[in-house]
């Protein structure tokens, strides 16, 4: 993993030890980015390190769009969807866009602390930053009376990217506004609702007889566990939060509490 370098940082990212003159640190292989004293700097400040090696940090679009790629989750969101417009109660809506609001933060996870401090790291030696991961806070419609359904942006967003295809399979599409960390800004995607899922969330359904009826925020609720439990991010929700990250989650977490979906 270590290899010596030409052009070195003169700081161990894990101790912050400064390199003497004329010493050159050795740098992580993958990203030849990171630099360390040592072998056992770097082992430890894998468990970091190994959430932006070789990759972009924390880029809420890419974000958004693992989110609805991921089938598993996408599974969850159409869920909600459906028990927000209530699409198993009413003929699919071919015509025009459904719109819905999504509140998405991107958290510290608590866990990935507590296995830090178990390793006895220095804060100094965590201040650089720490893992973060995706949550999901609220899935509202918006009402179908709202000024939004007459901005045409809407709909030729909609027609643009999936209106002929909604019309052709007969399915309800959705076009939902994400924002992550209560930014104003908006990151807008389609999400088409296929039958089976509405079948599934029809009364008397085998699936509402095994499970009960769901809500909205249970939907959620089971998304975000499944991020929580996926501590080797193969669903990708899993980023490195900066220090600055760190921070701007804390002051959102100040304004955002009454937001929260409450059982
Ligand atoms: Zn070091
Ligand atoms: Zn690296």
């Amino acid at each position: 993993m270590l290899k010596n370098s030409s052009t070195p940082q003169s700081e161990c990212a894990a101790c912050k030890k400064i390199a003497p003159p004329g010493v050159t640190l050795m740098r992580c292989s993958k990203c030849k980015i990171s630099s360390y004293c040592s072998k056992e700097c770097q082992k430890k400040h894998w468990c970091l390190h190994k959430l932006h090696c070789g990759k972009a940090e924390y880029s809420p679009p890419k974000l958004v769009s693992s989110l609805i790629a991921e089938r598993s989750l996408r599974g969850f969101i159409q869920t909600a969807a459906v028990l927000a417009f209530g699409l198993d109660k009413r003929p699919p809506v071919v015509d025009r866009p459904l719109i819905a609001e999504c509140h998405i933060t991107i958290v510290p996870d608590i866990n990935h602390i507590a296995g830090i401090l178990a390793q006895m790291l220095s804060p100094s030696e965590i201040e650089g930053g720490t893992e973060g991961m995706v949550q999901v806070r609220s899935f509202d419609a918006v009402p179908e009376g709202s000024d939004l359904y007459t901005d045409s942006r809407y709909y030729n967003f909609w027609l643009k990217d999936i209106g002929e295809e909604s019309r052709r399979l007969n399915v309800t599409a959705i076009v939902v506004d994400f924002r992550v960390n209560m930014s104003k800004q908006k990151i807008s995607l389609t999400l088409p609702i296929p039958d089976v899922v509405v079948d599934l969330m029809r009364p008397g359904s085998d699936f509402q007889t095994m499970y009960g009826s769901l809500s909205v925020a249970g939907c959620l609720r089971g998304l975000n566990d499944n991020i929580k439990k996926d501590k080797r991010n193969q669903l990708m929700m899993r980023v490195f939060m900066s220090k600055e990250n760190v921070d701007m989650y804390r002051r959102l977490a100040q304004i955002s509490d009454e937001d929260l979906p409450m059982d």
